[in-house]
């Protein structure tokens, strides 16, 4: 066992040396347990690990495979966000409304991977119902960045992408309403993955703004992420919004495409933006890799892209406060008694809620009010469509679109809390893409002076995840970076 070297070890190779009958599960799950209890301390990425829950399912999958089974994830420990829910298990949304809560039933992603026979080792941490950038806004702890612990993981799928960095978990499981996968990836030197819209059922992930929100995997690499994408794709007769598609294997489709040549536009508003120095040189330096690569990359034009994080903080607020109006103290979660029924839905939302969560209820209400609508909400659906045109009318240009991340590396802890509007402008490259519905890739592209991680996007037209990945899968062989945080190389 001591001869299992978590740091390096990706799905697929653990898939190899699971059937080889080198490891098993149980030792595998093992020693990811064991390194959480060593590392998840100084970090804080769980708000749930179940030690005794993970190794029985990690049991069930050594059985299988004797018995022949091949599950394409048999055996494999996975963390979910905790605002995705597990039967019988706890889903909070690090929210103080859902503390005490078990679901009721399995999200459908949850089906897919159990039915790959996918171990899960526990529920991650987030902002409040994924209401941030830099899993700050989570009622019981932030998660810091394993690359530097006075920095923030990103968020708010913040401890999916350090669970996933520091090896506390092979894979894991993210939502994603305006950056909230990629950008942490990209904090912590990971790989993460924004479907398109409607590739993946939303059933059982527990709503924040229903028009943008997606799950999607993390990884450490391109084809664990490939894989994980696949399971938890397809179409779901419980999820209305959900594509009736069948969806490729994107794993063959990377060796397929593996030496293609791909037209990659490079979209000259986002180089308008204020740019951190390091994250323009690297992005520089990917556009030549790209070239020396033999892609043609040319300038594309997305003029409406100044609008998008107006146009989100209307709908995604409006959405989510229609949404949120289910906490009411009688159907689920934290209840507070008052004299009246109306004191009582006051008291409960007053003290389930945080900040972040009260300033966008109190926003979307506003933007839906009657007098409003018309001047906020429907004007933002308008300026939304003009946002997906752009996308459109490049992608009749180029085949695929390569941004930054995030137009800084990781920020230090409590330096945006204090101004919500700081905070929302760090979205800037990546909420257009669920605005347009569009599929996102955030991957590891280099390191800062100080050793942070920096990241590049690609984007695809609806339903070319396959092609995102692909030119993802080229640069990711082609840097051959190490991503190990300090924290994970000094154990
Ligand atoms: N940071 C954005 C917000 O606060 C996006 C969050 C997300 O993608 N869930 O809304």
């Amino acid at each position: 066992m001591n001869s299992l070297n978590l740091n390096r070890l990706t799905i697929k190779r653990a898939l190899e040396l699971l059937d080889e009958g080198k490891i098993s599960s149980v030792e595998l799950t093992q020693a990811c347990l064991e390194r959480i209890k060593k590392i998840d301390p100084e970090v804080k990425a769980y708000l749930y690990v179940n030690e005794e829950w993970a190794l029985e399912q990690a049991r069930l999958a050594d059985e299988k495979r004797k018995a022949g089974e091949h599950g394409k994830l048999l055996g494999i420990p996975l963390a979910i966000k905790d605002n995705i829910l597990i039967k019988g298990h706890p889903t909070t949304c690090a929210s103080k409304i859902l503390q005490n809560y078990i679901a009721p039933y399995d999200a459908t992603v949850i089906r897919k991977l159990k039915k790959e026979g996918a171990v899960f080792l526990g529920k991650t941490n987030l902002d409040e119902f994924a209401m941030g950038s830099s899993t700050e806004n989570s009622a019981f702890f932030p998660t810091k960045n394993p690359w530097d612990l006075e920095r923030v993981p990103g968020g708010s799928s913040g401890g999916s992408a350090v669970a996933v960095a520091c090896r506390m978990g092979l894979g894991a499981l993210g939502s994603d309403t305006g950056g909230s996968i990629r950008q942490p990836a990209c904090f912590c030197g990971v790989v993460g993955m924004k479907p398109t819209y409607s590739l993946v059922s939303r059933f059982g992930l527990v709503a924040f703004a229903s028009s943008l929100d997606q799950i999607g995997p993390f990884a450490l690499n391109i084809e664990d992420t490939a894989l994980l994408l696949k399971v938890i794709s397809g179409h779901d007769p419980y999820d209305s919004t959900s594509a009736p598609r069948e969806v490729p294997s994107f794993t063959q489709i990377l060796q397929e495409n593996a030496n293609t040549k791909f037209r990659v536009g490079i979209p000259k508003e986002y180089f308008e933006h204020e740019l951190h120095p390091e994250v323009a040189k690297n992005i520089e330096e990917m556009i030549s890799l790209l070239k020396r690569l033999g892609h043609e990359v040319k300038e594309v034009s997305l003029p409406h892209t100044k609008y998008a994080i107006s146009v989100y903080y209307i709908i995604a607020p409006a959405e989510a406060a229609s949404n949120l109006a289910r906490y009411d103290g009688v159907k689920y979660g934290l209840r507070v008694e008052g004299k009246s029924l109306i004191e009582m839905y006051k008291k409960s939302r007053a003290e389930g809620f945080g900040r972040e969560v009260k300033r966008r209820v109190m926003l979307g209400t506003y933007a839906l009010s009657a007098g409003y609508y018309d001047a906020f909400y429907l004007k933002a659906s308008k300026v939304r469509t003009l946002i997906k045109q752009d996308f459109l009318k490049a992608f009749e240009e180029v085949d695929l679109i390569l941004t930054p991340v995030s137009p800084t590396p990781a920020f230090k802890l409590g330096e945006k809390t204090s101004d919500p509007l700081q905070m929302y402008l760090s979205d800037i490259f990546t909420i257009p893409v669920n605005l347009a519905g569009l599929p996102g890739l955030s991957l590891p592209s280099g390191f800062t002076r100080e050793s942070l991680p920096l990241g590049v996007q690609v984007i695809g037209p609806h339903f070319r995840d396959d092609l995102v990945l692909s030119l993802g899968y080229q640069i990711e062989k082609e840097l051959d970076l190490e991503t190990i945080p300090p924290i994970v190389k000094a154990l």
